[in-house]
């Protein structure tokens, strides 16, 4: 259908391999390597990738036997929205299922931090996007000190199970996180404090979380370390463009899906002699 040499060798160098602890601060924000040609030829080539995109996705819907998880992480204003609004703008929403993870409700505070999730995962033929997910539980929660070490700590073994367990069942586990500049960041808030359709976007509890920069990238790296798997990888993206971010995105979409090789059931037996009359 594609070539998929193609879109493995737009990801690979984004891949974190197992064991590897990448400096974030080493991972350039604004890098545009491999991309096809500037903002408007890549933009180009992703409207291409988008229905690739569509193509793969119906495979796996018709297939029934596969789901894709798609984990998204980032800082603030990282583009976790705008990503799900491009990269998915071509797909049959029947067979896509989003959810976004905020901080916990009562009910989800009473049981284990992966209830909330698990069930929200993916069936078989479908897409799963998670905007925020499991991984808050060793970001926010560690960093704003809402549980103790002893607590947090046990759970990147306890997210290496579980999303094992899911590809056990068939359901392949992406993870990315979206990579900004401090900068970058700054200029998207100012954004969307100018706009008064993206205030709502906007909390001052943003600022407080942003103070503490050096503590959350210090999460993530531990976090990405200790959980980037064979079989459920992490890919840093770099953010700060956006083409370039949806462009890498949709990759390791396509990357991913050629990998899982979804195909249309078998046809009954003996359709080519009927004729509808
Ligand atoms: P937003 O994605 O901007 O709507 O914000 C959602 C907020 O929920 C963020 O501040 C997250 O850090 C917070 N959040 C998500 N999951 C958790 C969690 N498990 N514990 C505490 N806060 C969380
Ligand atoms: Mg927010």
């Amino acid at each position: 259908m594609s070539d998929r040499h193609d879109h493995e060798q737009a990801i690979e160098r984004w891949r974190v391999a197992p064991g590897d602890r990448v400096r974030l601060g080493d991972v350039a924000t604004d890098a545009t390597d491999g991309a096809p040609g500037d903002k408007h030829e890549t933009e180009d080539a992703c409207e291409e990738l988008v229905e690739r995109l569509a193509e793969w996705q119906g495979r796996l819907w018709a297939e029934q036997r596969q789901a894709l998880l798609l984990v998204l992480q980032a800082m603030d204003a990282g583009g976790k929205d705008g990503t799900i609004r491009k990269v998915f703008t071509g797909v049959n929403p029947q067979g896509v299922a989003v959810s976004a993870f905020k901080a916990p409700s009562a009910e989800e505070l009473a049981h284990d931090f992966l209830w909330r999730v698990h069930r929200r995962a993916p069936a078989r033929g479908e897409i799963g996007v998670f905007n925020r997910s499991h991984y808050e539980d060793v970001l926010v929660v560690r960093v704003e000190e809402l549980v103790p070490e002893a607590v947090w700590r046990p759970r990147y073994g306890a997210i290496r199970d579980f999303e094992a367990s899911l590809g056990a069942a068939g359901t392949t586990v992406v993870k990315l996180f979206l990579h900004i500049s401090k900068d970058e960041q700054a200029e998207r808030f100012q954004a969307r404090l100018d706009d008064p359709t993206k205030r709502w976007k906007f909390s001052t509890g943003d600022l407080a979380v942003r103070e503490r920069w050096d503590d959350y990238r210090a999460a993530y790296e531990e976090a990405i370390a200790e959980t980037s798997t064979e079989r459920a990888p992490w890919y840093v993206v770099p953010a700060d463009h956006k083409w370039y971010r949806n462009w890498v995105v949709l990759n390791v979409l396509l990357a991913t899906l050629e990998g899982m090789d979804p195909q249309y059931p078998p046809e009954e037996p003996g359709l080519d002699d009927i004729v509808i009359r």
